[in-house]
């Protein structure tokens, strides 16, 4: 049966976008095209301390450049009372826990995480008897209890096929942050269930995070879309393409007078302008 395809690029308006960018937002865009059906932006804003105006604009100005229509951006910041409704559901069912430790703290109780390994919350607040809510914290899944009354948790990527979910590896995640009042996890899930996503396509470095999300789609009755996770560009450097690696900006490339749809069907092609690379899984 034929159905429609909803996609949605979801940049963060923390910095520029670069070439991989606007490699995942062509492959998005294009799924729908295909499939008949609409093509979503959502602008993913939760962190107002990064998030910038000029940001924006430039994300807007790199989607016309590269010809991809889209619908009216929707913005995560307005959309706050969906996020603490999902929150409050979960605080509810003793799924939720405040969670006071500091990014010091965590690191000290996990100095025996190996080296580079990104540390993974120990739990030490799980359990707490007494709290005070005054002081900063951030509202944590409690992973272990929310496991117990769901069944095994699959979803499906268009390359890696099906994947059994195994959010426990990564931790009691934040759902709601100390300084932002939902996390990136909760605020994706519940949007692209809102949306009416059925196909989201987005970088590699993403995957088992996808595992976090279908556990938070189980907990909170809603449905899971298709993923499509695309291999991450390299640079000329041979490093991986990142705003922190001073990627080329689309923006430059934008203002230097390269032709933006003739870059999209460079990328559509499946050809990259020199120097750029298809990264290893
Ligand atoms: N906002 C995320 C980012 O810019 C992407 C979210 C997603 O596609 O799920 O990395």
């Amino acid at each position: 049966m034929f159905t429609a395809a909803v996609s949605r690029f979801a940049p963060s308006p923390t910095g520029r976008l670069h070439l991989g960018h606007a490699w995942s937002a062509v492959l998005a865009h294009d799924l729908a095209a295909a499939r008949g059906g609409r093509f979503l932006l959502r602008i993913e804003d939760i962190d107002g301390t990064r998030s910038r105006p000029e940001h924006v604009a430039a994300i807007l100005a790199d989607l016309a450049w590269l010809g991809l229509d889209h619908e009216a951006p929707v913005f995560q910041s307005a959309r706050l009372p969906l996020y603490a409704a999902a929150l409050d559901d979960l605080r509810a069912r003793a799924l939720l826990y405040p969670c006071f430790c500091t990014r010091a703290d965590i690191a000290a109780a996990s100095a025996s995480a190996p080296h580079g390994a990104e540390a993974v919350y120990p739990g030490t607040c799980r359990g707490l008897p007494e709290c005070d809510l005054s002081r900063p914290h951030c509202w944590r899944l409690d992973v272990g209890a929310a496991l117990t009354s769901l069944d095994v948790l699959r979803w499906h990527d268009a390359t890696a096929g099906w994947v059994a979910a195994g959010p426990t590896a990564q931790g009691d995640v934040i759902l709601a942050r100390k300084d932002a009042p939902a996390s990136y996890h909760l605020a994706v899930t519940v949007d692209d269930a809102a949306q009416g996503v059925t196909d989201v396509v987005r970088g590699r470095d993403l995957f088992r995070a996808t595992d976090i999300h279908r556990l938070l789609q189980a907990l909170l009755g809603l449905p899971t879309p298709r993923y499509h996770h695309h291999p991450l560009l390299t640079g000329p450097d041979g490093e991986r393409l990142a705003k922190r690696h001073g990627a080329p900006a689309l923006a430059a490339m934008r203002e230097s007078g390269v032709d933006g749809r003739a870059l999209a069907s460079t990328l559509r092609a499946g050809l990259l302008p020199t120097g750029f690379m298809v990264a290893n899984a």
